[in-house]
């Protein structure tokens, strides 16, 4: 068996808006070749600020979306080529967990027909077999079974987001991919969250992929982590490496940022200064560049390219010669309205573009 349970190569998404100059079609660039191999049994982490393209990957990784170039491959199949059926067969295989447990749920449905649903969908069993699948399920992420017969406005947020998990689960999934599984919940339930999917991972032999923003979070529970930037990885590491000895400007400055002190902030960590590039005009050369203190004349023209050959890899012409850590020129310009704007547009047309693949 191969340690490599899902692998991309050169995948690319590309969003079409009607917004574009004098309502001209332009192009945003969600995704821009990313090429990575999760390992069977490893939690790897997908960092960035909004809007780098982290959550337009992980849904191209389940085929909710599909990509414009490249491949998508899981345990040997080629995604981006599988007909629809097959692709639904697999899907109990591989499971995503919303970020909002508020929206994910249908208020009209019972937690019982929630979690069982998958168990209908994919499965054999009687009507008494689900219902004891279902108490099974919920005992096993920390809920009651007489919970079952409740909807969901009658829990708190952690525990409709156990019932996400739980729900996610009653397929028998490999590998279940957590879109920003925590940020929406009070920071409180957030470690009792990030827990429970730990002790998940060890009893169920799942692959996690966790989609954040929340660094603090990442540390705790990944193996690896791939920090994004405008739709690219820059760089990506073993969890501890990244965080003693990161290489990329980028990687340096979020470290940096600081936790958010105010109540609904829900653990965000402060966005970076600089205007963020649009993504619909990506600049030449490193995207990074007009935001990086180190960037010099060859960064403005060539793409720097993450350096394979190594366990530690980094996108940047000049990681070698950076300063010493800590000394890092402050990136602290303010975000401007029309980054903020742009942003709106690329959120927008990526949920839409989702809900229309699903
Ligand atoms: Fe900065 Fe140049 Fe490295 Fe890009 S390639 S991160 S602009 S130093």
């Amino acid at each position: 068996m191969s340690d490599v349970i899902l692998s991309t190569h050169e995948l690319h998404k590309r969003f079409t808006s009607s917004r574009g100059v004098l309502g001209a079609p332009s192009h945003i660039y969600a995704v821009n070749g990313v090429s990575l191999s999760i390992r069977r049994g490893e939690t790897f982490a997908i960092v960035g600020e909004s809007g780098c393209g982290k959550s337009t990957l992980a849904r191209l990784l389940l085929r909710l979306l599909d990509p414009s170039e490249g491949q998508v491959i899981y345990e040997g199949q080629d995604l981006t080529a599988l007909p629809a059926a097959e692709m639904r067969k697999l899907r109990a295989q591989m499971q995503f967990i919303f970020q909002d447990p508020f929206s994910s749920l249908n208020p009209r449905m019972t937690v019982e027909s929630i979690v069982g649903e998958p168990l209908l969908v994919h499965g054999t069993l009687s009507r008494k077999e689900r219902r004891e699948k279902v108490a099974d399920l919920l005992r096993k992420v920390g809920l009651r079974p007489d919970h079952a017969d409740r909807f969901p406005h009658e829990f708190s947020g952690g525990q409709r987001q156990r019932i996400c998990v739980a729900r996610a689960l009653a397929s028998g999934p490999k590998l279940l991919i957590g879109d920003e599984p925590v940020s929406a919940l009070d920071v409180s339930v957030q470690a009792q969250i990030v827990n429970l999917l730990e002790d998940l991972k060890e009893d169920f032999g799942l692959t996690l992929i966790i989609i954040a923003h929340d660094l603090s979070v990442i540390r705790h529970m990944a193996d690896r982590v791939a920090v994004m930037y405008l739709g690219e990885v820059v760089e990506l590491a073993a969890t501890e490496a990244l965080y003693t000895t990161p290489r990329h400007p980028y990687t340096r400055a979020l470290l940096t940022a600081i936790p958010v002190p105010m109540p609904g902030a829900r653990g965000q960590i402060a966005a970076l200064g600089g205007d963020i590039p649009s993504p619909a005009n990506p600049p030449a050369g490193c995207k990074f560049h007009t935001r990086c203190p180190y960037a010099t004349e060859i960064c403005k023209t060539t793409r720097p390219v993450l350096e394979n050959a190594e366990a530690h890899q980094t996108a940047c012409h000049h990681w070698r010669s950076l300063p010493p850590l800590g000394t890092d020129a402050a990136v602290t310009a303010p975000r401007s309205a029309a980054t903020e704007a742009r942003f709106a547009l690329y959120r927008d047309a990526a949920s839409k573009t989702a809900g229309h693949s699903k």
